[in-house]
């Protein structure tokens, strides 16, 4: 069985090139695929399933085949993307996962999450989130006009912005008591998350356990995944071509 897992493909209108090389990994790499799971940050902005989107419409199709081919797909969101919904679920054939979830893989259980409720540091984007994430806001959100609400969107981010929270460097990285806590809570010895633009595989001890962090990069010059079989784990990047 190979599962893979992939995060923070930001895709946008103006990158034409990476949602590209999304629907050639969907048809290529992952064609075969038992199982794919998308951690968080699919799209740069999300502001809710009936907005028009024209230029993801092919990498849906691509998605929805590879479901129908068999493949389940699970989709975890991120701080980018919170208000994907069922509509689209349903039209990209994928099963919404919760913000933290614990799944079987062949190499063992697994604690998924998108990663942004590590980084406890930055309290600011803590309380947005807390903000963001409640059904009431969401609802009075998802009641107003699609042009207001893209005009929120990017009120929201110029503000984000202006923090210095858009440049990957200027991401917090995790709290590392967040993650022991994670660690402990799960009581997993595999975490897999995005959101830092940080890959990389983090081994440490913990109450006498090894555990290992993988961290998922980002999609920009590089495309990044993850694939697990019962061989093991393997952190890939490669270049994103002018497909
Ligand atoms: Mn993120």
């Amino acid at each position: 069985m190979s599962v893979f897992f992939i995060s923070d493909l930001h895709l946008q209108a103006e990158r034409p090139d990476i949602t590209r090389a999304f629907v050639h990994f969907i048809e290529t790499t992952a064609k075969h695929a038992e199982q794919l799971y998308i951690l968080g940050d699919l799209f740069e902005a999300w502001i809710g399933d009936d907005m028009p989107v024209p230029e993801f419409e092919q990498a849906f199709a691509s998605l929805k085949n590879l479901s129908n081919s068999g493949c389940q797909i699970y989709f975890q969101c991120g701080n980018r993307d919170f208000l994907v919904g069922q509509k689209l679920m349903a039209r990209i054939g994928a099963t919404r996962l919760s913000d933290t979830a614990i799944v079987s893989l062949p190499v063992g259980p697994a604690l998924l999450m998108h990663g942004d409720q590590l980084c406890t540091d930055d309290t600011e984007y803590q309380s947005f989130r807390e903000m963001v994430r409640n059904p009431a806001w969401q609802q009075a959100f998802a009641d107003k006009p699609i042009n207001e609400r893209i005009a929120i969107a990017k009120q929201l981010r110029s503000a984000s912005k202006a923090r210095g929270m858009e440049k990957a460097d200027d991401i917090m990285d995790v709290n590392e008591q967040a993650v022991e806590t994670a660690f402990k809570h799960a009581d997993v010895d595999l975490m897999i998350h995005g959101h830092t633009h940080r890959p990389d595989i983090h081994t440490t001890k913990l109450d006498g356990r090894t555990r290992s962090r993988i961290v998922l990069g980002d999609w920009d010059h590089s495309l990044w995944y993850l694939s697990c079989d019962i061989n093991g784990l393997n952190l890939v990047d490669e270049p994103i071509l002018g497909l």
